[in-house]
């Protein structure tokens, strides 16, 4: 594809400073990163590639994501997105460098980035039992990522809109659990910039069907998608974070309900888009709100929330700013009813002292 040029190459030894806490510059350092990394075990597979668990040999773990021959373009996709100034964000992925490198008559080529021992959001919610706090902070902290993205910047460091496209809980990492529980956004295959989507002569040509269909805006699946304005591609990623808070919400206090992904009894495995179109765009329908929601100051301001973002009309939708500050501000009063204590003091109802 492109050059490489102008993507600074460091001195190895720069490596450990250069990629902690994701800030500063994003390093390419080019056939020379890629064989300082021990491969250990595949930790992920994806549609397009495989991702590894990598030692590098200064020590220290990290994440690499292979990308074959074929799917050159699609590591210089997501390549150009992460090597930019704009994705330096704690609830973003921190990317390390990229690198290629001759296998045997075909080319590889890979992502190195930060690993995160407890994988996928998806994973980590399948055995999980979250206390409302800790569901709040996962879904606070991937409400700032995606504000973060979405906000265009207009000042000397400037950076456009981002689109995510496929945010699903497959391509978000646990960071921390617990106390602290905070995810980042991965996967940035399909992300889309403003400032290109702009400039395109002809937006009809703009191939905007993609992502998983499972989480598919009901806009994108029927076509109905207003492409004069970039604030479209937002609104759907709105409606895929929806969905997502909702697969996180469902693990409070989930006793012994096993986690659903979304639409799980609606759609078979790999849905097609007729099959998501009768059931989210025909029958209207959305992952149901469990009922103990009810019983939760909280929650039932979360099932607010999701509902605003994952509307039919994608003009209706919360914008990222506002759903970062309403989550910020019932975070903040969970933590003032926590201290006073009226919670536990107020009902000798089992259930509230675990939540
Ligand atoms: P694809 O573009 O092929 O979908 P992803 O970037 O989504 O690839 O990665 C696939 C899977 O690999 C993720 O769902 C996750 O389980 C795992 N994975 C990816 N990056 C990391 C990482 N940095 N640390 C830990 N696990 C990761
Ligand atoms: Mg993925
Ligand atoms: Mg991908």
């Amino acid at each position: 594809p492109g050059s490489t040029q102008n993507w600074q190459s460091v001195p190895s030894q720069d490596f450990t400073t250069s990629c902690s806490g994701g800030s500063g510059n994003p390093r390419l350092i080019e056939k020379t990163l890629i064989r300082e990394i021990t491969f250990c075990e595949r930790i992920g597979k994806g549609r397009y590639g495989e991702v590894w668990r990598g030692r590098w040999r200064a020590g220290g773990q990290v994440a690499v994501k292979v990308f074959s021959n074929r799917e050159e373009s699609s590591w210089w996709h997501e390549a150009e997105m992460y090597q930019s100034y704009w994705l330096r964000h704690e609830n973003i992925l921190s990317f390390i460098g990229a690198d290629q490198r001759d296998c045997v008559a075909n080319m590889e080529y890979y992502l190195v980035l930060n690993y995160h021992p407890r994988g996928s959001l998806y994973d980590f919610l399948h055995d999980a039992q979250l206390t409302v706090q800790e569901a709040l902070r996962i879904i606070l902290s991937l409400s700032a990522g995606l504000d973060y993205l979405h906000t265009e910047i207009r000042s000397s460091v400037a950076k456009p809109s981002i689109a995510h496209r496929d945010l699903k809980s497959k391509n978000i990492l646990i960071k921390s659990a617990g106390q602290g529980s905070q995810c980042c956004i991965a996967d940035f295959g399909l992300a889309a910039r403003s400032d290109f989507f702009d400039n395109l002569p002809d937006k009809k040509q703009f191939h905007f069907q993609v992502g998983t269909r499972r989480y598919m805006a009901p806009e994108i699946l029927d076509s109905s998608i207003n492409l004069s304005s970039f604030q479209s591609l937002r609104q759907a990623d709105i409606y895929m974070f929806g969905l997502v808070a909702w697969e996180i919400g469902q693990r409070v206090s989930p006793g012994s309900e096993p986690y659903q992904y979304p639409f799980q009894h609606d759609v078979p495995c790999d849905p097609t888009v007729e099959e998501m179109s009768a059931v989210v765009v025909e029958q209207g329908k959305r992952p149901p709100i469990p009922e103990s929601w009810s019983e939760h100051p909280t929650l039932v301001e979360l099932s607010r929330i999701t509902s605003e973002c994952w509307d039919k009309d994608p003009t209706t939708r919360l914008p990222s700013l506002r759903i970062r500050k309403d989550l910020m501000r019932l975070l903040d009063s969970l933590l003032r009813i926590r201290d006073s204590g009226c919670y536990f003091t107020d009902t000798s109802d089992q259930g509230f002292q675990s939540w």
